[in-house]
């Protein structure tokens, strides 16, 4: 029984592992690169193991950095199941399919430059196509459901309050008349954020993959995040104008939707109208709807329901998305994409950005050279569509709408398992996973490694 550890230590993205039990390979998750250029190619690299030879592929919950290779290995010649709990299936047939159709818009823009310069075309990364067929190998599950993959190799979703349909994924492994217990916490949710339940906990491993986003920071307490909410919708209200999110389509989106139908009075609301502008986001918050069973027990107490913002309408057409350009005051408009690179947003920033009445509201994490990172950290000038825009609008960054446990969040979830077992810390910047690392093992003496990429721990 052993693990190999298929993306770098140190990175936040490309989560990739090979599981080998009793002649079996399993891989648990099978995600993009994200980043810059550099990361981006990496999506292009050879898998370091042959597709065709794996039995089964475990997947935690469907972010793009868990998920996003998928339609490749099938691609590629992967024919097997694809289990993963129902709801991170539902996301995915809506993740994988635009992500295929944006790789197939890049190439063909980056074909049409090749072209000119005499130089051959090259393919997307996956095509539609493929992400059609890959969503036929999905196999959802339950949580607490114990599913037998193969003759001694078990596996669980187990609810980890991330994102819809995110799983903890508990391995039960049996070789040779030995059983070891492998638990993978996937990306550990927010145990105070509005709508995802606590990550649920486990008493017992043998060997636990633990995330490391957030390992060497604390969130700020959940009032304060409110308080700055409503003091920037109330100021806005004053000023008028029309009010920008750029907000990522899973999670965040539904986070904010919450949020604003919760505090619809006392954040003054009802001067609004509010715009879901993004297909994706509002087929997600479909997918919410349709398994609210999911989380909504914690959300409502019985008769107090929290009913959709009165005020809001879906934008699905892009003559929808164009009418708002023309509404002068007045609007709340939520796009993707997150980080202002791409998508609708991109329109409404160019409507926007250089109007003083206005307001942009950062909720997300904003990357290195990304056009949201420049306008965070003060640009004065932005480039949309070829032009520069003047940044007039007042620039509001609101933190604390994580989806991640932060420090504090991931130690509490080590500490329930009660014999405290080995640790290898995945998914996080190298400083993160240090300070991790120490804290593990100075308060519990835990057995903590970081693998590298390659690197294979036997159980
Ligand atoms: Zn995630």
């Amino acid at each position: 029984m052993e693990i190999e550890f298929l993306r770098n230590a140190g990175e936040v993205t490309g989560s990739c592992y090979l599981l080998r039990c009793n002649d079996r390979r399993i891989l648990l998750e099978c995600g993009q690169y994200q980043g810059d250029d550099e990361q981006e190619e990496l999506n292009r690299s050879e898998f370091p193991f042959d597709p065709h030879e794996l039995d089964a592929v475990v997947l935690s919950h469907a972010h793009i950095d868990h998920s996003g290779r998928i339609p490749l290995l099938v691609s590629e010649g992967y024919g097997g199941p694809i289990h993963t709990h129902h709801a991170t299936r539902e996301l995915c047939s809506i993740m994988l399919r635009d992500s295929a159709c944006l790789h197939e818009k890049d190439s063909e823009s980056l074909n049409r430059r090749r072209a000119r310069k005499g130089l051959p075309a090259v393919k997307p990364l996956f095509t539609l196509a493929d992400a059609e067929k890959a969503m036929y190998q999905f196999e959802g599950h339950e949580y607490g459901e114990r599913v037998e993959l193969f003759p001694g190799i078990e596996v669980r979703f187990i609810d980890a309050g991330h994102i819809l349909g995110a799983a903890i994924v508990e391995l039960r492994l049996s070789e040779g008349g030995r059983t070891s217990t492998v638990v993978f916490s996937g990306d550990l949710g927010f145990d105070q954020g509005p709508v995802m339940a606590p990550p649920e906990t486990l008493a017992e491993a043998d060997l636990v993959l633990l995330e490391s986003t957030y390992g060497d920071r604390q969130h700020r307490e959940p009032e304060d995040t409110l308080a700055e909410l409503k003091s920037i919708f109330l100021a806005a209200n004053d000023t008028g104008g029309n009010i920008i999110i750029p907000a990522f389509a899973v999670g965040r989106t539904q986070d904010l939707l919450h949020l604003m139908s919760q505090h619809f009075d006392e954040w003054r609301l009802q001067d609004w109208q509010v715009f879901l502008d993004s297909p994706m986001a509002i087929e997600a918050t479909e997918v919410y709807s349709r398994f609210r069973h999911l989380f909504e027990a914690r959300l409502f107490q019985p008769g107090r329901h929290v009913p959709l913002l009165p005020n809001i309408a879906m934008s699905k057409s892009p003559e929808d998305s164009m009418a708002i350009n023309r509404i002068e005051s007045g609007a709340i408009v939520i796009a993707g994409s997150g980080m202002c690179t791409g998508g609708r947003v991109v329109h409404h920033l160019k409507h926007n950005l250089w109007r003083e009445e206005c307001h942009l509201i950062i909720v997300g994490y904003q990357a290195h050279g990304t056009r949201g990172r420049q306008i965070v950290e003060g640009a004065e000038n932005v480039r949309i569509h070829g032009d520069s825009v003047r940044v007039n609008a007042a620039v509001h960054t609101v933190g604390g709408l994580s989806a991640h446990a932060d420090q504090q969040g991931l130690v509490d979830w080590y500490a329930a398992f009660r014999n405290h077992p080995r640790v290898c810390l995945v998914h996080g910047e190298e400083d993160a996973q240090k300070a991790l690392a120490k804290i593990l093992r100075s308060r519990f003496d835990a057995d903590v490694s970081i693998p590298d990429l390659g690197e294979t721990v036997t159980l």
